[in-house]
C-alpha cells in the first residue's frame, strides 16, 4: 500500500458529525449579521506580505514570527497567508473605493494562518468571524459591536457567567508617545528581569512588552505606568461614551489598563471577551478601533472599528458549558426493497425535496440491496422522523407507505406517489 499522507501539523480537518456544530454556529452568526445589517465580504487568503508588515506593525508577534510567507515561484512576489482579517478588508475597501457612497458595516468568516505552537484552542490554521464598521468615528458603533458579541453569546446559549468583558483605551498616537517614554524608563530600571523578546522590543515597541505571556515578567508589567493616566480629555470622553452605552444596556465589564492587543493598528477603544473555561487560550473575541489603518495602507483618513472571534475557541467553550446544538436529522428515510422500485423511489424523493422536505435514500443498487431489516436499522440510525416504504404492492397502486419512526413509531399512512408535493409538508411534523 502507498504511504499515507497527513494534514499539516496544527491544521485540522472538520468532518461530520463535528461539522454540524460548525454549521449551526455559522447559521447563528449569519442570522446575527442580518439583524445588525452587516454585509458579507470575502477577500483573498493570500495577500502581499507588505500588507501585513505595514498594517500590523513590524514589531508584533504575528509579523516577527507567526506568518506563513513565501515567494511566488512564478514571479518572485513576496506573499503571505493571511494571519488576520482586517488588513485585507481595509486593502479591498481602499482598492475599490468602496466607501465612496458612505460608511459600511461588513463581516467575514475567514480561515487564518499563524505559525504557533499547536495546542488546545491554538492552531496554525484557525477560523474567525470578523466584523468591521468602516467610516464610523464612534463611540456608538464601538458599543454596538460589543453588544453584538453579547447578542451572539446569548443566541448560542452561553451563560454570561462564563465570559467577561475587558475594556481599555489605547488613546491617540501622541498620548501613546508620552506613555511610551515613561514605559521605556520603567523597563530600563528593571532591565535584569526582561526576557530576550522584551529587551529587543524595549526601544522599538515597548507597549508590546505589556502583552507578554512570560510569568517571570508579570510583576514588572503590573507595576508599569498605565496609558490610562496619559489620556487626554477627548480620549477619556470617547471611553466614557462607550461605557455609558454598556451601562445603559446592563452589560458588566472590567476596565483593564493593561489590555493592549496584538496588533499596532489599534487606538482608543480596545476590548476582549474572555472565558476562564479554556485556560490560557481564554480570549474568545478581541477587537477595537483602528482609525489610522486606512492612511497607513494608502487610503484616505477613515475611522473604523472591528472585532475577531475565534470559532474553534467558541466551539470549545460551547462544549465546556454543555451547550449541544440541536441534532439535525432528515425528515424522511426511503426504504427501497427491490432494485425495480429504485427509479420510482428516486423520483419521489426528488419531488419531496423540491417541495422542501429533507429526504435520505440509500437504495444500494450497486452494493447489493440490503434486507428490509437492515434498511430500517439505517433509517433509525439516521434519526429520520419518517420512513418511506416503496414496497411492490403499494407501488402497483400508485402509493408509498409513510411510517412514523418517532414517539414509539408504528403509525402509518399510504400517500399517492403522484402528489408528493402536496404531502411533503406533513413529513416535517412529527405526525
Ligand atoms: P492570543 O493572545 O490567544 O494569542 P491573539 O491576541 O493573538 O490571541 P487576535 O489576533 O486578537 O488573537 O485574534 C482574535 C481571536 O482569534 C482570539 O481571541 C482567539 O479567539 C482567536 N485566535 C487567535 N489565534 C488563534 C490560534 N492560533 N488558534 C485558534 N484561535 C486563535
Ligand atoms: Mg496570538
Amino acid at each position: 500500500m502507498a504511504e499515507k499522507l497527513s494534514a499539516v501539523k496544527g491544521m485540522n480537518d472538520i468532518l461530520p458529525p463535528d461539522s454540524a456544530r460548525w454549521e449551526w454556529f455559522e447559521s447563528k452568526v449569519r442570522a446575527l449579521m442580518a439583524r445588525y445589517a452587516y454585509a458579507n465580504v470575502r477577500t483573498p487568503i493570500v495577500e502581499p506580505t507588505a500588507l501585513f508588515v505595514r498594517g500590523l506593525g513590524e514589531v508584533t508577534d504575528i509579523v516577527e514570527k507567526e506568518m506563513y510567507s513565501f515567494e511566488d515561484s512564478m514571479n518572485g512576489d513576496r506573499l503571505t497567508l493571511r494571519p488576520e482579517a482586517t488588513a485585507g478588508i481595509v486593502r479591498a475597501m481602499i482598492e475599490h473605493n468602496a466607501l465612496y457612497n458612505g460608511p459600511m458595516r461588513v463581516w467575514s468568516a475567514v480561515s487564518l494562518f499563524r505559525h504557533e505552537r499547536p495546542q488546545k484552542g491554538r492552531y496554525r490554521q484557525f477560523h474567525q468571524i470578523d466584523v468591521e464598521a468602516l467610516g464610523f468615528a464612534g463611540p456608538d458603533v464601538d458599543a454596538e459591536q460589543i453588544l453584538m458579541c453579547r447578542a451572539l453569546l446569548r443566541d448560542l446559549g452561553i451563560p454570561m457567567e462564563h465570559v467577561r468583558l475587558e475594556l481599555n483605551s489605547l488613546g491617540q498616537p501622541s498620548e501613546r508617545m508620552a506613555h511610551r517614554a515613561a514605559l521605556i524608563a520603567h523597563f530600563e530600571a528593571h532591565a535584569d528581569v526582561l526576557d530576550e523578546d522584551a529587551r529587543r522590543r524595549l526601544h522599538s515597541n515597548p507597549l508590546r512588552i505589556l502583552d507578554t505571556k512570560n510569568p517571570a515578567m508579570q510583576a514588572i508589567v503590573e507595576a508599569a505606568p498605565q496609558l490610562m493616566d496619559f489620556l487626554g480629555e477627548a480620549s477619556l470622553a470617547h471611553l466614557n461614551a462607550v461605557r455609558a452605552v454598556l451601562d445603559a444596556a446592563g452589560l458588566a465589564y472590567r476596565i483593564n489598563p493593561r489590555l493592549v492587543r496584538g496588533m499596532d493598528y489599534y487606538n482608543l477603544t480596545v476590548f476582549e471577551w474572555i472565558t476562564d473555561k479554556l485556560g490560557s487560550q481564554g480570549t474568545v473575541c478581541g477587537g477595537g478601533r483602528y482609525d489610522g489603518l486606512f492612511e497607513q495602507l494608502g487610503g484616505k483618513p477613515t475611522p473604523a472599528v472591528g472585532w475577531g472571534m475565534g470559532v474553534e475557541r467558541m466551539l470549545l467553550l460551547l462544549e465546556a458549558v454543555g451547550v449541544q446544538p440541536p441534532a439535525s436529522a432528515p425528515d424522511a428515510y426511503a426504504i427501497v426493497p427491490s432494485a425495480e422500485a429504485m427509479p420510482v423511489a428516486m423520483v419521489t424523493c426528488e419531488a419531496l425535496r423540491a417541495a422542501g422536505a429533507s429526504v435520505q435514500m440509500h437504495a444500494g443498487t450497486g452494493e447489493g440491496m440490503g434486507s428490509m431489516k437492515s434498511q430500517f436499522k439505517k433509517a433509525d440510525a439516521s434519526g429520520a422522523r419518517h420512513a418511506l416504504i416503496f414496497g411492490a404492492d403499494e407501488l402497483a397502486q400508485g402509493l408509498v407507505t409513510v411510517k412514523s419512526l418517532r414517539d414509539g413509531g408504528g403509525a402509518q399512512i399510504a400517500r399517492p406517489l403522484a402528489e408528493a408535493a402536496a404531502w411533503a409538508p406533513t413529513l416535517q411534523s412529527l405526525a
